[in-house]
């Protein structure tokens, strides 16, 4: 068994999300989950190793930000996804436009190597950057750069928000996955929000077919710069949450 074409489009059929993805970006996803599928059974890269899993955590849920990268970002953008992990959901947002530049980030490099490898042949304007968040928005040639960055399940709200605020331009947008019992970290990112100048704009609710549990895809926008102290070095964000 392997993951089928004719599955896929049903299933973004049934979410409502088809029409968001142009025809010839999904023989090209399928391609991209199969080969995946296939790394992880050595490398052991993502915990969804059954293609319906594959198909409802990694490409459905991250399908579900395509209609709204669209709205928040229109004209051609740059990306970043932070902590891909096995390329979720960066491939699907730079899958989606073929004007989206996404660099897909993670700091370890069995996982972007892997990345690379399924990336071939795909068209897409994705590429791998092997490293950490906090490395990243310190050098000034990625240090508010990017129009959007994505994160999903990579730290707790505060942690994500010091490593993705420093890299986005003023009026740029981190779109944070998040699952409804992780809602209460928004009390908890207060502070993170006002010394990092990021203000929550949007929440937009979505469920994945089969799971009662409601999911939250929660817009941040920068307002201002980030001042130099941040972010801090390697570590420091996840021990010590602003
Ligand atoms: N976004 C993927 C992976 C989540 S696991 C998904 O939803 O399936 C979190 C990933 O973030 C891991 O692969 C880890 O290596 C990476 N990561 C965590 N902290 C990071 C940091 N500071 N910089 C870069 N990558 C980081």
């Amino acid at each position: 068994m392997s993951l089928s074409f004719e599955r896929f489009q049903e299933t973004l059929q049934g979410a409502g999300l088809l029409g968001a993805f142009p025809p010839d970006s999904l023989p090209s996803l399928v391609q991209f989950s199969q080969k995946m599928l296939d790394w992880n059974k050595s490398l052991n890269l993502t915990r969804w190793t059954q293609d319906e899993d594959f198909l409802r955590y990694h490409l459905l849920d991250s399908a579900y930000a395509v209609p709204l990268a669209k709205d928040l970002l229109p004209g051609p953008a740059r990306w970043l996804d932070l902590g891909t992990g096995c390329g979720f959901p960066g491939v699907v947002l730079a899958a989606a436009d073929p004007h989206r530049e996404v660099a897909l980030l993670d700091s370890v490099a069995k996982k972007t190597k892997a990345l690379d490898d399924c990336l071939q042949g795909t068209g897409w304007k994705a590429q791998t950057l092997t490293g950490r968040a906090e490395d990243l928005g310190r050098d000034p040639m990625a240090r508010e750069a990017l129009d959007g960055v994505s994160a999903r399940a990579v730290a707790d709200l505060p942690v994500v928000l010091e490593y993705a605020l420093p890299l986005l331009r003023v009026g740029g947008y981190l779109v944070n996955w998040m699952t409804a019992d992780q809602l209460s970290e928004e009390a908890s990112a207060q502070g993170a929000l006002e010394t990092l100048q990021g203000r929550i704009v949007q929440r937009v609710p979505y469920s994945l077919p089969g799971l009662s549990q409601p999911r939250v895809l929660l817009v941040v926008e920068k307002l201002g710069k980030t001042p130099e102290a941040f972010p801090r070095a390697v570590g420091v964000p996840s021990k010590k949450p602003l």
